[in-house]
């Protein structure tokens, strides 16, 4: 990694401003319902307090809009993280101004103090300079572990980079960019690519990027019906991007035998767990039914392609897998990735449905490396650069 790195500083004793995901889930009563986000962050807090910083870490929580509202306070998250450092965690109700800098004033070294959510001002995502200055103004150095938000040029991950000089990465940051970095810009091959999900249109730029650099790009998911579409098949009432079909025309050319469609679909008549599903070959798709999900010669033909493979990168499922009747192409793929791994692939998953997808399929543990950032790790297998991670010092 090119950039600079926690490790790479003296900390102690210093103002160490830290940007966290620290957007977990929350029920009805403000329980936390999933801490991932805050498991991920526990390197880079332990490590710095460790060394004697004083750790001030600011996060956004949902999307309130500029409005201060309890519902999308960060105060739970405080009492989770008093739970794991005892006796070094405060809280502040705010994220700038007298009492914010009073309580930063108050930190002994290894102290930690979390500030609270920085979209409770709307210059946050406007990314307004004297907001982010007023952050900056808290920490003598700053360091980025919001993978999750680096693809934002908001005030807590870019702009407040104009105002401190020393601007490293964390923990979270580093592993993040290491694997997906490795996956896009030096893959051991065979480089394998498997793409799902519902829409041509929001994966059209990553296919693109991805063929540039894989050996083998495998589609699953609905966006494999606009294909077949483009081919001229007959796909029923299976979801369709009507205006994507010439693009997936001139994808399908592009790619050559390079990008790997299904073979076989299980279709229902209606749209519904419970809608009795059978195999069909792609070419024979009944007119009124629609695919739900890759068939077992599509599963056996992946399972094929994926072998041997070194890096294998997995972002969107195969079929609806919120309906578990659904749900065997995407678990089955899962395990495939879990397979490889024990043969020495590193194996990516990106965030969002596929990280619960692999969740639930029981394999999460044996996957290399899933990302904590859906919309992040797109934008990096896109090519783009992250612009949370372009603001960062160079190492
Ligand atoms: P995306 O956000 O583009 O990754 O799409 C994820 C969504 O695609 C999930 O909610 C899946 O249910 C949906 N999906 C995957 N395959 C199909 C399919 N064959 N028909 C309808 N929806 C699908």
């Amino acid at each position: 990694m090119a950039k600079l790195f926690i490790e790479d500083l003296d900390v102690s004793g210093k103002r160490v401003l830290v940007r966290v995901d620290f957007n977990v889930p929350l029920d009805e009563s403000g329980a936390i319902t999933n801490d991932k986000r805050i498991v991920a962050s526990l390197p880079t807090i332990t490590y710095l307090s460790g060394r004697g910083a004083k750790v001030i870490l600011m996060s956004h929580l949902g999307r309130p809009k500029g409005e201060r509202t309890s519902e999308f306070s960060l105060k739970p998250v405080a009492e989770d993280l008093k739970g794991r450092f005892p006796g070094k965690v405060s809280f502040v109700d705010d994220c700038v101004g007298d009492a914010v800098a009073a309580a930063v004033d108050g930190l002994n070294d290894g102290d930690i103090l979390l500030l609270e959510n920085v979209r409770f001002y709307k210059e946050e995502t406007a990314n307004g300079g004297g907001f982010a200055a007023k952050l900056a103004s808290l920490g003598d150095i700053y360091v980025n572990d919001a993978f999750g938000s680096a693809h934002r040029a908001h005030a807590s991950t870019e702009g407040v980079t104009r105002h401190i000089e020393q601007c490293a990465a964390g923990y979270l940051m580093k592993k993040e960019l290491d694997y997906l970095g490795a996956a896009v810009g030096n893959p051991a091959r065979p480089f394998v690519a498997i793409l799902g999900g519902a829409k041509i249109s929001g994966k059209i730029d990553v296919i693109a990027n991805l063929l540039d650099k894989v050996d083998t790009l495998l589609i699953g998911g609905a966006m494999m019906f606009t294909f077949y579409k483009a081919q001229g098949k007959e796909i029923g009432k299976s979801l369709l991007e009507e205006d994507k079909v010439d693009l997936a025309r001139e994808t399908l050319e592009k790619a050559g035998d390079k990008m790997v469609l299904p073979v076989d679909t299980i279709v229902a008549e209606t749209f519904s767990n419970d809608a009795p599903g059978t195999a069909v070959p792609v070419d024979a798709i009944p007119a009124d039914t629609m695919g739900l999900d890759i068939g077992p010669e599509t599963i056996a033909l992946f399972t094929k392609k994926l072998e041997g493979a070194k890096t294998i990168v997995w972002n969107g499922p195969m079929g609806v897998f919120e309906f578990d009747n659904y749900a065997v192409g995407t678990n089955e793929i899962a395990k495939v990735l879990a397979a490889c791994t024990k043969k020495g692939a590193t194996t990516i998953v990106g965030g969002g449905d596929s990280a619960s997808a692999a969740k639930k399929a029981g394999v999460a543990k044996q996957i290399s490396h899933i990302s904590t950032g859906g919309g992040a790790s797109l934008e990096l297998l896109e090519g783009k650069e992250l612009p949370g991670v372009a603001a960062l010092s160079e190492a």
